[in-house]
């Protein structure tokens, strides 16, 4: 029988490989690689049915070195204190690594969502809420939990309704916690941020023909085929944006099973059906295989891009020999364990490290959080300003070539950027720069991206400790 690694073991191999790069105290490595607060929380909660049920949570503040510190919070049955430490851990070097200024933490509430009404959730929600502000756990300049998985806008908006509730006169409230519908005070284009962010990460990675050269593989995104595991919001969002730029999905793995099928599969209709309460396995395939461990064997399905985008340690040594993907993005956090990972390195498979690939999430909280704190919503300001300079450029051409453009190039050219654009934007600028910092030391290390971007953030955590005058 297989067991799998500790996930905060796994993440710290990752960083003590990255050391042998860096020449820091080793009193100030260790600082940097402790979890500093976990706070585990237990809780009753009555159910509909008047029983009480003792609920048990989470909240891991991994590095302070910058305040607030942040990470989304979980909702699933497998949540352990290992696993929000090692998701802490991560947050740290991710924020780091895209220079977002937050440390990183994450929460989680151990119970199988599925099992519980709509009432009943909100008050699990509500109840773990009050508790991390008992426990000076949340607020906009402490801990500012998010999304992760298992919650969406509807989990969200209760955390933030508890909060503001309890908090009055606090103007800042609203940056408690990212991820809220626009209606509560979110920024357009969060909730499809992580998936957008893998794409243009994954845009940026096979854009560069040399790297892509010694994986047999051409430039660009197109003809590509790719298999994803999670349809949930990670997956189903990059597939969606690296399929509208000629990706083409040629496999799924769920919980209840995998399909794949050579001739290309259908994103939407895939993703309506299980909304629907259907199963990946009613639809034609060339190839169905049944869920649970079994259906795992779809990660070794021939592709050149393979995305996990469901949940950690997915990718062990036991299945890295027999993957067939060139590219491994990873979409979620940790799918990869410490010696899967030195197998798919060995077998020259590209791998795009969690800890930058899906940085699009934390970033545009990280925008959300700005627009809390100042209430002014992105675009406000310039908007109309921006439309009216672009105008006056093309009358100007048009004055001066003595020719007219039709109103289809006005309606292009004459507008400003709206909140969703300049997310957008800041989005694509943080996942190209990360990238070119993340392959630059990596060449200049000779060493593999994900040491690289270990490499990167332990540099910058290092560097706050030192002007902070803590360490010399
Ligand atoms: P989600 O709950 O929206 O989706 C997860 C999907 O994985 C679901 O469709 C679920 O059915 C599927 N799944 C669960 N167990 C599975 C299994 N054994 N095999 C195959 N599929 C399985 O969650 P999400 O927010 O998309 O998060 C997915 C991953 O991405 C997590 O590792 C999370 O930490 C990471 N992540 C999420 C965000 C975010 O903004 N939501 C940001 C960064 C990283």
């Amino acid at each position: 029988m297989t067991t799998t690694p500790r996930f905060f073991e796994q993440v710290n191999r990752y960083f003590d490989r990255a050391n042998a790069f860096l020449d820091h105290p080793d009193g100030l490595l260790e600082q940097i690689k402790q979890c500093n607060v976990v706070y585990h929380i237990s809780f009753p909660v009555r159910l509909d049915d008047g029983q009480i049920e003792v609920i048990h949570g989470w909240r891991a503040q991994h590095s302070q070195h910058r305040l607030p510190v942040k990470g989304g919070f979980r909702l699933t049955h497998h949540a352990s204190e290992d696993e929000v430490t090692a998701l802490a851990a991560l947050m740290t070097y991710k924020c780091a690594m895209v220079d977002i200024p937050f440390g990183g933490a994450k929460g989680a509430i151990k119970i199988e969502k599925d099992r519980y009404s709509d009432r009943e959730l909100e008050r699990i929600i509500r109840r773990y809420t009050y508790e991390l502000i008992q426990k000076n756990c949340i607020g906009p300049g402490l801990d500012v939990p998010g999304p992760d998985m298992g919650v969406g806008e509807r989990e969200i908006a209760w955390m933030a309704d508890t909060y503001m509730g309890l908090s009055q006169g606090d103007h800042a409230a609203a940056g408690a916690v990212t991820g809220k519908p626009v209606s509560q005070g979110g920024v357009r284009g969060r909730v499809e941020a992580t998936g957008r962010g893998v794409y243009f990460g994954v845009r940026e990675a096979v854009s560069i023909a040399e790297d892509m050269e010694p994986l047999g593989l051409s430039a660009g995104l197109d003809g590509k085929t790719m298999v994803v595991q999670g349809l949930g919001n990670v997956g189903y969002h990059a597939a969606k944006f690296l399929g509208a730029d000629g990706v083409k999905l040629v496999g799924v793995i769920e919980r209840e099973g995998a399909i794949y099928d050579p001739a290309g599969l259908d994103v939407e209709l895939l993703f309506q059906h299980r909304a629907e309460g259907g199963s990946l396995l009613d639809l034609d395939a060339s190839e169905s295989i049944e869920g649970g461990r079994e259906g795992a064997r779809g990660l070794e399905w021939e592709c050149d891009i393979l995305l996990p985008a469901a949940l950690e340690s997915v990718i062990l040594p036991e299945n890295a020999p027999q993957i067939r993907a060139k590219i491994i993005a990873e979409g979620a956090n940790g799918p990869t364990t410490a010696d899967g990972d030195e197998i798919l390195n060995q077998r020259g498979v590209l791998q795009l490290p969690d800890m930058f690939l899906n940085a699009g999430g934390v970033t545009v909280s990280y925008f959300e959080w700005i627009k809390n704190l100042t209430h002014l919503r992105f675009g406000r300001m310039e908007r109309r300003f921006e439309a009216a300079s672009n105008d006056r450029i093309l009358r100007a051409v048009e004055d001066l070539t003595g020719k007219r453009f039709n109103g289809q190039v006005f309606e292009k050219i004459a507008v400003g950027a709206d909140e969703e654009d300049l997310v957008n934007s800041g989005l694509e600028e943080t996942m190209i720069n990360g990238y070119h910092e993340m392959r630059d030391i990596a060449r200049s290390r000779d060493t593999d991206l994900r040491t690289a971007a270990f490499i990167a953030a332990i540099q910058k955590v290092a560097l706050a400790y030192q002007e902070r005058g803590i360490f010399p």
